[in-house]
């Protein structure tokens, strides 16, 4: 029987995958054979090239592209090169996100507005983009978060950013269905890598109070979700959020 992990002849990009879930991610569906496309957004310091350089040289024959999520042009000459170098595109995670939290009474518009950009708008522009060069089969796989699915203290941009992911995530599994493309989301809860580092100690020690299984979640959980929902083993699923959040959350 076929492995059904073998990525081999399948070209993926993973969104923000110069460091965190990203990364990890890129590098798992290179290690299952895929042709994978390392995507980062450039900073002053040059640091995201370089973190996306040392997450190229882990993959043979990466293709390492800078583009800002946010930026349709910049979107669509990443696809562009992915189609010059590969021919199209099979596996498509969106994954690059930002945090900015605060509460209501003090967000400003601009606080609000620059999370929905790069996770929602970013998200869209993406799928958009990504649907033109999607060969038949294809898998689009949407970072939401628990934050998306029960609001989070703190989080009116996020969350709301991440709740409309879900929105977008079941839009597009309807209209792409004719392509046999399907669509999933992700629904992390705390994970010990990325965004969920940053935050206190003791909020950290207060979530892991309400998680049934009594821990954060390991990144390599959040991976081998993708790698399923990106697999021949999640043919018939599509328009699903997948929640990876050891119990925190059941709706
Ligand atoms: P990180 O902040 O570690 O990584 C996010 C990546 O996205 C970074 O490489 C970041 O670049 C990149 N990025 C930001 N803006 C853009 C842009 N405009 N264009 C392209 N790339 C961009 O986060 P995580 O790895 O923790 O999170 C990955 C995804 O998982 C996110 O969507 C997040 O919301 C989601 N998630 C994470 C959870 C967690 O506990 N870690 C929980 C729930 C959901 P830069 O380095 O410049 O910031």
């Amino acid at each position: 029987m076929p492995d059904p992990l073998d990525f081999t002849g399948k070209v993926v990009l993973v969104t923000g995958s110069s460091r965190g879930i990203g990364a990890k991610m890129i590098k798992a569906f290179g290690k299952h054979g895929a042709a994978c496309v390392v995507n980062y957004v450039t900073d002053a310091a040059g640091q995201n090239k370089s973190d996306a350089e040392s997450v190229a040289r882990e993959l043979k024959d990466p293709l390492v592209i800078e583009c800002d999520v946010t930026q349709p042009a910049q979107v669509e000459s990443m696809m562009k090169q992915i189609q010059d170098r590969h021919g199209g595109l099979d596996i498509v995670v969106n994954n690059s996100g930002i945090i900015s939290d605060r509460t209501i009474k003090k967000m400003s518009m601009e606080e609000f507005e620059s999370v929905l950009r790069v996770n929602l708008t970013g998200t869209f522009a993406v799928t958009q983009k990504a649907t033109a060069i999607l060969r038949n089969g294809g898998r689009i796989v949407n970072l939401s978060s628990v934050s998306g699915q029960m609001g989070l203290f703190g989080q009116a941009n996020y969350s709301s950013s991440k709740a409309a992911i879900i929105a977008l995530t079941k839009v597009s599994a309807r209209e792409l269905a004719r392509q046999n493309i399907t669509v999933n989301a992700i629904a992390p809860g705390f994970i010990d890598v990325g965004m969920s580092k940053g935050l206190p100690g003791e909020v950290t020690a207060n979530f892991i109070k309400q998680i049934p299984l009594g821990r954060l979640g390991d990144v390599s959980e959040i991976v081998n979700a993708a790698l399923f929902l990106a697999s021949p083993m999640a043919s018939y699923i599509t328009g699903h959020v997948l929640s990876v959040n050891g119990g925190f959350y059941m709706g």
